[in-house]
Order: C-alpha cells, then structure tokens, then sequence
C-alpha cells in the first residue's frame, strides 16, 4: 500500500527543474554534502543524495520510537556491562568470526588488567521501519559505534522547509518535527570530556583512511569547537593512532603530545579497518587508556547482532529493567530473530529460512551495511554452511515490511531526479553515559531518516540506492 505523500506529486515539469536547482545548490551552501567515491577530491564537495520532500511517518509511531530511546539507552548500557550475557551471547559466534574474537579479547584483556576507565558513552543509534503489517514500528539494529547522519539530518529539515515553501505549501512546515541531533551528540562528547575532568585534553575522532562523509563528520567537529571553543577536536585513524599513540604512568593517552579525553570512533566497526597490528594494537591501547571511548569495547560488543538477537529471546529483557510497561513496550518493537547455530533451534530456524527464504534477512556479526544476504541468495548460502559451524556467526530476522510512498531522489551522478517508490528508515538517536553502576546521562537526541529505493535491498546513502530525508508527520 502506499502512504500519502506531502503533498500531491508528480509536479509540473517546470517547477520541478527550478526547484531542484535551488534544492542542490541549498544542499551544497549548507553543507548537506559528501565527498564523492568516483570522483574523489578534498578541493570539492557534492551534495549529498537527499530525497526531494520529506517522507510521511505515521505520527504516533514517531512519538513512539522517541519516547522508547532513553530505556533503549538504559537496555544497552546494562547489557552493555553484564560480561556473562555477553560472553554467552557472543561466544560461538568467537569460534568461527575472527573480527568478534579479537574484540573480545581485547574486552578479556582490559578486564583481566583492571579497566582504567569506569565511564562508557554511548552515542547510540536505533533504527526502525514502520512494519504496514503490524502497524506499528519494528527494530530493525541498534548501532553503538560510528552512528552516523546525525548532523546532516539536522541540516536537511530546514532545505524540506525551504523546498515545501518554495512549492507554496507553507501551511505544511509545521509537520516537519525540529531535530537538534548534531547538538545532542556533541552536548553528550562534551558531557563527557567534563567527566573526564581536564582542561587542556582533547577528543579524538578515529576516522577512516579516507573519509567520504566528511560533512558529517566535520559538523560534529565545529559543533563542539562552537560550544566550547577550549576543547581541541583531533582527527586520526587506527594506523596513525597504532603509530604514535602512548599511555603514560597514569594510563593517559596521548597522542602527539596531546592528551585524549574522549575517544568518538567514526572507524573501527569493519575487519578491513584494521589493516595489520598495529590497528589492533590501536584500539587496545586506546581500550587500556583512561579516555572516555564512545564506544567502549563492551558497548561495542553489545551493539552486535547476535546481542540483538539474544535480547529478544523470552525473559531477557526482564532482566535489565524493572517497570513492567517499560519491558513491554521494548519488547514491542522487536521482530522475530533466531540463532542459527548447529543444535535443534538453529536448525529450526535454518529450515524456517530454507522455505520461505523471502520473509528473512540473513546477518553476519557487522556494521556499515552491505553485509547481509537476502532472498534466494539466503537458500544458496545456507546450504552452503548448513553443516559447518560458521552457522553462528549467522543471525536471521524476519523481514520488516514497510508501506511504499512516491518521492523523487536526488542524486550528485544523476542528470535528473528519479522519480520513484522509495521506503524510509527511521533512525533515534540516543546518548548514554555511565558506569556499572551509576547512569550520569540519559538523554534521546534527536532523529534521522534514510530513504531507499523500494527494490534495494539496503539502503547505503553512498552506495548509490539510499538518501537522506526528513520526516513528515500524518
Ligand atoms: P548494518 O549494521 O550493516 O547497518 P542492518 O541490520 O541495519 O545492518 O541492515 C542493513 C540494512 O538492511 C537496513 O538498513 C535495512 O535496509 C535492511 N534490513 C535489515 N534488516 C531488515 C529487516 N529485518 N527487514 C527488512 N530490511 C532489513
Ligand atoms: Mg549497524
Ligand atoms: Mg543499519
């Protein structure tokens, strides 16, 4: 079915030439850009891929997933800190995924040496699709490392204003909810950097070799030199980090003679990161600091799908939070998902997948999209590995079926818009800080929104299928 749109499309063809010209130019003066993969160059910029006017989302289901994310800060935060949960969660899938294990034996490592650094942060990002079935949002992950869109998602709101006004459909802007996601994340880093408690340190993103979303990157970066211009922001990566980065005495990190408070990976979730030792020996050197990391190596490890899929097992949820209704209303937002190692229930769900391989999705331990399997290729795979144990480094969820709508995607290597059926994600972003046993910040901090080409499996806004967008409240 389709979901309304703002407003009636498609346009006349004149007034969509003229509002797309001033729609890609507004884009680029403010920043609504993104370095280009075919064509790279740091002397240059492209906009990045937006749709014309925002998505409908169905109000009630947006008020919904805001409301949800500070017990969703709260969920991952416990389960963040309950090593057992993890270990058991997470270690079959050790045995035959080296990217988990070596992360958790740097988890194993710093608890062994006693963890110089209580406080976590989380900068957390959960994502949804309104699910038409059960209307009602469903959960697709939640990141807690490298959550990107949040700056640029609150740069694009006020371009849909512009657009919609430039289209005569004022009485309309109203419905476009106000984000403040780039000032919440970098209130949070700040919040962090406090805790912290010295002056002259920095915070360090760890960025990747080259960096295609730099926009939003660099948003964050003047964001936090904007709120408090003492701080210093530095940029490096994993190799640069393995290179020259130290621990004195105390366990302070410093790097070129800089001392890091607070660690932002933008970096580091993917296997091709770490090129060789010395990335590794990055990342558990910075583990073993006495910075604050956004995320710390538990907080990254319970970000990961096969969590995910444990915590929707009966009766885990329960264990985390206390209020009845809170506990109900997470578990409301979850779909099914099923492990697929090799006992009775994996192959149950092995066979589940077998048969209808189109009502699931099959997912690795991994972030940055591109990773998952679907449709007849999930049949093929699976009996590929169906007797080998690399089953548990597998999980399968249920498809999410979103409503379709018409929208017109712009795109930097597109002479024209394209007009077409599009799905929206919705992403809610959250900030947590804490230690195992005190949470000093709980906050939502606003909201960002991918749309997809309807046919697209994922919806990668640099893989040529996914854009930005912002949200239209029906
Ligand atoms: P990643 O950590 O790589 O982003 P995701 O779990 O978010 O992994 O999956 C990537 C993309 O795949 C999502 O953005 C979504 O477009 C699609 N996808 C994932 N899970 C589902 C699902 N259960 N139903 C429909 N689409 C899904
Ligand atoms: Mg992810
Ligand atoms: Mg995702």
């Amino acid at each position: 079915m389709y979901m309304d749109t703002c407003i009636p499309l498609p346009l006349e063809q004149e007034v969509l030439d003229d509002v797309v010209d001033k729609a890609k130019d507004w884009a680029l003066m403010h920043g609504v850009g993104m370095r280009r993969k075919d064509n790279f160059s740091k002397e240059s910029l492209s906009f990045a891929p937006f749709l014309l006017l925002p998505s409908t989302f169905p109000r009630a289901e947006f008020d919904r997933s805001l409301k949800l994310q500070t017990l969703l800060n709260e969920l991952v935060h416990r389960v963040a800190h309950d090593y057992d949960f993890l270990h058991q969660s997470l270690s079959n899938a050790c045995k035959v995924d080296e990217f988990t294990r070596r992360l958790f034996e740097i988890y194993d490592t710093v608890r062994q040496e006693g963890v110089a650094q209580e406080v976590s942060m989380g900068l957390l990002r959960s994502d949804y699709f309104f699910d038409e079935p059960r209307n009602s949002v469903k959960q697709v992950e939640i990141n807690t490392i490298a959550s990107s869109f949040g700056a640029l998602s609150t740069v694009l709101v006020h371009a849909h204003r512009y657009i919609l006004a430039e289209l005569g459909h004022q009485d309309k802007l109203e419905r476009l909810p106000d984000n403040n996601a780039l000032q919440g994340l970098c209130g949070g880093m700040l919040k962090a950097w406090s805790i912290y408690g010295r002056d002259s340190a920095g915070i360090l993103f760890i960025i990747e070799d080259v960096t295609y979303n730099i926009c939003d990157q660099r948003f964050h970066e003047f964001e936090i030199r904007k709120m408090n211009p003492n701080v210093k922001v530095l940029r490096k990566n994993l190799t640069e980090i393995g290179a020259r980065g130290i621990i004195d005495s105390e366990k302070r990190l410093l790097i070129d003679g800089v001392e890091i408070a607070v660690i932002y990976f933008r970096s580091g979730y993917a296997p091709e990161q770490y090129h060789s030792e010395l990335e590794w020996k990055a990342r558990l050197l910075m583990e073993r600091s006495l910075a604050i990391k956004c995320p710390s190596i538990h907080y990254h490890l319970a970000g990961s799908k096969k969590v995910q899929q444990e915590l929707a097992r009966p009766g885990v949820v329960e264990k985390y939070l206390n209020n009845l209704e809170d506990i109900e209303s997470i578990k409301g937002i979850f779909t099914g998902l099923f492990p697929l190692d090799r006992n009775e229930a994996g192959d149950q769900a092995l066979n589940m997948a077998l048969q209808n391989p189109n009502n699931y999705v099959l997912k690795p331990q991994r972030e940055g999209g591109g990773n998952n399997i679907y449709g007849d290729d999930i049949r093929e795979f699976l009996m590929k590995i169906k007797d080998s144990d690399e089953r548990s480094a597998w999980i399968l969820m249920e498809k999410i079926t979103p409503p379709l709508q018409r929208n017109y995607m712009i795109r930097p290597t597109l002479k024209e818009p394209m007009f077409t059926d599009v799905v929206s994600e919705l992403g809610i972003f959250g900030v947590i800080i804490g230690d195992a046993t005190n949470i000093m910040v709980n906050e939502l901090s606003g909201h960002m929104l991918r749309t997809k080409v309807c046919s697209a499996n994922e919806g990668g806004v640099a893989s040529g299928l996914g854009a930005l967008d912002s949200v239209y409240l029906e």
